[in-house]
């Protein structure tokens, strides 16, 4: 696991050798059956189970979604190998590869079907989804005379070899790899660690599911194609929900979110589970409870999130003179509007937190919205960046309309945000933190990532020079491995606000950003802030308790109270507006407002 060990330097850019020899030896061993024919079997369930972890270790571990019939998927691609190796193409040496690539497709191809209810809504959905697919594949095939209903189907040739189990694995741990630190697979973390997040920093959270959940799929049609044409017989039963709870133990016994993880948890329960046969049936109580133990002691699996370092790409290098990227926003007005909100009001229930809101916002403005605590501050926020939906009222930039648009669009549109309470991706490194930023302007699509053309290295390469610009414009850059949640609270906030800027946005929205900070980084924030307008050309709205923050900053000020605007103007109007200091300092004194940042 340490990347600086002798045997990965030794081996890491030897590794196309090292897989060539393997596949020589699985080509002599087989040919001249060297090997034990059981051991042989074994070795190729490993293969295969290897595909099957990996696949759903995609959607459980990387995406931290829960689908749990998997085998349904399995089956999809079994049978629809079968019916076309057996039934409908011509015999030739094409059968077997184009069988096994078709199975994939059209457990691909099922995902589309599953997923589109599922991802609509949240949560736990996706459980009961793949599990009743799970049921109902396996009934479905029960019912198909052609394929042998529950009596279960063969006829196959005995086309799965080693050689070819082996090919099939190394494919898939490659894509799979390389599907997994792509922009698209940082779009799939960002899932795990904060959905919100995600989503507010461009990546189009629902696109990304589907994409990885019709990955994984794939795969696990592929694994059911070989699976298939290895025992020669399938029949309903072989893909019912027990084999996907195999598939879910192999993936939590190895580690969520790591290749590595998929392999070990693969080898050690096919291995273990063979040598278990002699306990009979109860090894069937053994696996489980060896999981639960597990479960106890490490959580998230023997790897966790750790990678063994074969697995991850090597880090593109800075080019020597590479060409400086802008950081300008992508799309800006030099005058005038940008941002025109009427009328907004929001309801949660009976409580009214936003009532007849309006503004109209200049570029290059910095505005701050003050007032006391739940007086609707970071309510606003929510509407403009689209997680909430206003009850009444509209919000437009650029002239266009935002309340029916999800958070990634209106990030799209040059809105950013930061989060009063800070929503980094804390187990991702500071780089793709800031990487997850620019999810919107990665210029290739999932097949790019999947087979690593040479179209998506270069966009990877570009996306980390111009990552490594940002967090070295912002003194971050020594931090770029570490992840996210080691940083010092001051260093979070300030990641928090590079990771909005990497969106290139027109109008950044700040929430609270010197929330807790001392003084002096009150200071250094406050510099940071009228930096970023001037250098990045930005608007930004601002909320802050700190007064001397607010009062220094912006040339105009909103003071909220219980949802109502009560007071508009410059630093020096708002200071000695009556209702101000009545909202801070009466009734509901205790309210807090500090005057000096000191408090
Ligand atoms: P501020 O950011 O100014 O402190 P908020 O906008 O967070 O205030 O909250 C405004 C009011 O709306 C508060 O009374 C708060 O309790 C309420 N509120 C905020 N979010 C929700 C929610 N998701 N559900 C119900 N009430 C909420
Ligand atoms: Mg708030």
């Amino acid at each position: 696991m340490k990347s600086n060990n002798f045997w990965v330097r030794f081996t890491s850019n030897r590794l196309p050798v090292f897989v060539g020899a393997g596949f020589v030896a699985t080509l002599i061993v087989s040919r001249f059956s060297l090997m034990d024919q059981y051991v042989e079997l074994v070795a190729m369930y490993v293969g295969i189970n290897i595909i099957l972890a990996l696949s759903l270790n995609i959607v459980n571990g990387y995406m931290g979604e829960f689908s749990v019939g998997h085998a349904g998927f399995m089956a999809v691609g079994a049978y629809g190998a079968s019916v076309l190796s057996v039934k409908i193409l011509p015999a030739g040496v094409w059968v077997f590869p184009v069988a096994i690539v078709a199975g994939g497709l059209l457990a691909a191809a099922a995902a589309v079907v599953v997923a589109i209810p599922s991802f609509k809504t949240r949560g736990d959905y996706l459980a009961i989804v793949t599990l009743s697919f799970n049921m109902i594949v396996k009934s479905v095939l029960e019912n198909i005379d052609a394929v042998g209903g529950p009596r279960g189907f063969l006829g196959m040739e005995k086309l799965t070899t080693l050689p070819w189990v082996f090919a099939w694995t190394v494919a898939s741990v490659w894509a799979v790899r390389n599907f997994v630190y792509s922009n698209i697979g940082r779009g799939v973390l960002s899932i795990r660690e904060d959905e919100m997040a995600g989503e507010a920093m461009g990546v189009d959270t629902q696109k990304v599911k589907l994409q990885a959940f019709v990955i994984s799929s794939f795969f696990a049609g592929v694994a059911g194609g070989l699976y298939a044409h290895l025992l020669q017989f399938i029949s309903p039963r072989s893909f019912d929900i027990l084999k996907s709870t195999e598939i879910l133990i192999m993936v939590y016994l190895g580690g969520v979110g790591s290749i590595a993880g998929s392999i070990a948890g693969a080898v050690i329960y096919t291995v273990l589970i063979e040598a278990l046969r002699v306990l009979g049936q109860w090894r069937m109580v053994i696996m489980p409870l060896m999981l639960v133990i597990l479960m106890i002691f490490r959580p998230k699996g023997i790897f966790g999130y750790t990678e063994f370092s074969w697995f991850k790409p090597a880090t593109a290098k800075k080019r020597e003179g590479a060409a400086i990227m802008s950081h300008q926003p992508l799309r800006q007005v030099e005058t005038g509007g940008l941002l025109a909100i009427d009328g907004l009001t929001h309801y949660f229930g009976g409580l009214c937190a936003l009532s007849d809101f309006n503004l109209r916002l200049s570029a290059g403005q910095i505005l701050g919205v003050i007032g006391p605590n739940g007086s609707g501050k970071t309510t606003l926020f929510n509407l403009i960046s689209g997680y909430y939906k206003p009850t009444q009222g509209s919000i437009s930039v650029h002239g266009a309309e935002l309340t029916r648009l999800r958070p990634n669009e209106i990030n799209a549109l040059g809105i950013a945000r930061t989060f009063q309470n800070i929503r980094l991706f804390n187990n991702l490194t500071v780089e793709d933190n800031v990487k997850i930023g620019m999810f919107g302007s990665a210029g290739y699509n999932a097949s790019g990532a999947l087979l690593r053309t040479r179209r998506f290295k270069q966009c990877e390469r570009d996306m980390s020079e111009h990552a490594q610009e940002l967090l070295e414009l912002f003194a971050l850059d020594r931090y770029r491995a570490e992840p996210a949640k080691n940083l010092p609270y001051g260093l979070k906030r300030r990641l928090e606000i590079v990771r909005a800027l990497a969106t290139r946005p027109a109008l950044l929205l700040l929430d609270e950003p010197a929330a807790g900070m001392n003084p002096a980084e009150t200071g250094a924030l406050m510099e940071l802030v009228q930096r970023i307008r001037d250098d990045f050309k930005l608007t930004i709205m601002v909320i802050e308790h700190h007064m001397s923050f607010i009062m220094g900053l912006c040339e105009t000020i909103r003071v909220l109270d219980f949802g109502v605007t009560i007071a508009a103007g410059t630093a020096d109007e708002i200071k000695n507006d009556k209702k101000v200091i009545e909202a801070y300092l009466g009734s509901s004194g205790a309210r807090n407002y500090k005057t000096g940042g000191n408090s």
